[in-house]
């Protein structure tokens, strides 16, 4: 069984600095754009040999009241469902405060183990200060931790780790396709997402300086678990223009970054633009897996050839991209949702393939043998053999007595039949030449 804490409280307690501290690394950046999307959010993290994910789900801040009721629940209802154990966060700084009392209200009756945690206890008698907690009825002990400092923290995680199995995994994420949705504003990323995740939504709230950046979150739809790298689609609309272009341009890029698939969804009635030219280049020189889902289908007027004719002009501006999947969706109507993520959960597969030595030279040599390299001054090029190197993406290494005279449109005649034989939708192949 998987350990996990769940962290919960009000906001401003300091849970997601408590967060940072767990997990050891600042996975969670925090800015003052306004226009909130918090989310769960996931980290791992190790106490005395045992491994754990760390879940804050600190997704919620509103205004009104009838928010917070409803958002308090929902978070205490989320830590009861994933945790193993609750760290429940209130602040010595603002002492005690009614919505600590909610939550304790809530979290009394949970069947699972739910540490008082009193945060920002800096020094000593700040921590002395920890008493006034116990007032909330939550277990026979409440650990003064500072998260900023660290203070308190060890005796907290040792008596947290006691109740965690051993087994637990160093990531459990291994394995899980990491997808990032990209592209211009407008061209429905939110509703892509809001359709695919339907109520799994994470909730989304309007107040100042509790933005995140690159948020991850776990989701499952249509039978399959994935991340998504970045919610960011999610947020509403902030209020600075400036911001957003700039916060825009530098989250796609750390999603993109963060990711192994991206889906980029353009708008059919502007076509591929430069920055999407701009996104689909950098995705292909990180070698990431690319799908290009074309949105808005529903407003296109359409006869029988419509779609070919449209794919065949992006083609063409996609240059040597041709591997790249293009599907034409309706967000709207829910129109082809279901094969997006399909083929980028399959693009995720191929680019993780691996093909045997033998498969590809039973396949490549008799292609090789059939259209040679051209000679070049005077002397004949051959190629041995292929294999495919131990690369995070799929990197194909042909063995020849020259390889410095094999030129560009041959490797691309190569990389075609490769695709031809073995696939590799959606993702780039590397392909290099080895003396032999
Ligand atoms: P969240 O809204 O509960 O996730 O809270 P944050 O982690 O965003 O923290 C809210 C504020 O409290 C930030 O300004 C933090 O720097 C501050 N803070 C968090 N932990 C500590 C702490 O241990 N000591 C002090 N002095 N400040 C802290
Ligand atoms: P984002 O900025 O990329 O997240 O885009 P949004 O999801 O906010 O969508 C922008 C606008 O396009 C909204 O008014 C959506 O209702 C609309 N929209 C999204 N998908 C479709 C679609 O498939 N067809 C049509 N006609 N409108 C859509």
């Amino acid at each position: 069984m998987a350990n996990i804490i769940a962290i919960v409280g009000r906001p401003n307690v300091g849970k997601s600095t408590l967060f940072n501290r767990l997990v050891g690394t600042r996975t969670a950046i925090m800015d003052d754009v306004s226009g909130v999307t918090r989310d769960r959010h996931y980290g791992y993290g190790e106490w005395i040999g045992k491994f754990f994910t760390v879940v804050d789900t600190g997704g919620y801040v509103s205004n009104t009241d009838d928010l917070f009721e409803e958002a308090i629940k929902e978070q205490v209802d989320v830590a009861l469902e994933e945790a193993t154990v609750v760290l429940f966060v209130v602040d010595t700084f603002a002492g005690l405060h009614p919505l600590d009392e909610e939550f304790a209200h809530k979290l009394r009756r949970a069947k699972k183990p739910v540490f008082l945690v009193a945060n920002k206890a800096d020094t000593h008698d700040r921590a002395n200060l920890s008493g006034e907690f116990y007032a909330l009825g939550i277990g026979d002990v409440v650990y003064p931790i500072s998260s900023q400092n660290g203070s308190g923290t060890g005796e907290l995680l040792d008596d947290v780790v006691k109740h965690f199995s051993n087994d637990g995994i160093e990531n459990p994420d291994e394995g899980i396709p990491r997808i990032s949705i990209i592209g211009r504003p407008n061209v429905g990323k939110s509703s892509f997402l809001n359709v695919l995740l339907g109520r799994q939504r994470s909730i989304v709230t309007d107040i100042a300086g509790t933005t995140r950046d690159a948020v991850d979150a776990k989701y499952t739809a249509f039978n399959k678990e994935f991340i998504i790298t970045d919610t960011a689609g999610l947020r509403k609309k902030a209020k600075v223009k400036e911001d957003i272009e700039f916060y825009s341009v530098l989250r796609s890029i750390r999603a993109l970054e963060a990711s192994d698939v991206c889906i980029i969804i353009i708008d059919s009635k502007n076509g591929l633009e430069t920055q999407d030219l701009n996104i689909i280049g950098l995705a292909n020189r990180n070698r990431k897996g690319i799908v290009l889902l074309v949105n808005k289908w529903d407003l296109i007027e359409k006869d029988t050839n419509t779609a070919k004719k449209f794919e065949d002009q992006i083609r063409s501006e996609l240059a040597g991209m041709d591997f790249i999947p293009i599907i034409f969706v309706s967000v709207l109507n829910k129109q082809r949702i279901h094969k997006a993520i399909e083929t980028a959960i399959d693009v995720y597969e191929s680019r993780n393939k691996k093909v045997s030595t033998s498969a590809l030279n039973e396949a490549l040599l008799p292609e090789i043998e059939r259209y040679p390299p051209p000679a070049l001054k005077g002397k004949h090029i051959k190629i041995k053999y292929i294999t495919q190197l131990p690369t995070h993406s799929p990197t194909f290494a042909f063995f020849c007595n020259l390889p410095q005279y094999i030129k560009a449109p041959y490797a691309k005649f190569l990389e075609n039949k490769l695709r031809e034989h073995f696939g590799f939708e959606g993702v780039p192949v590397n392909i290099v030449f080895r003396k032999k």
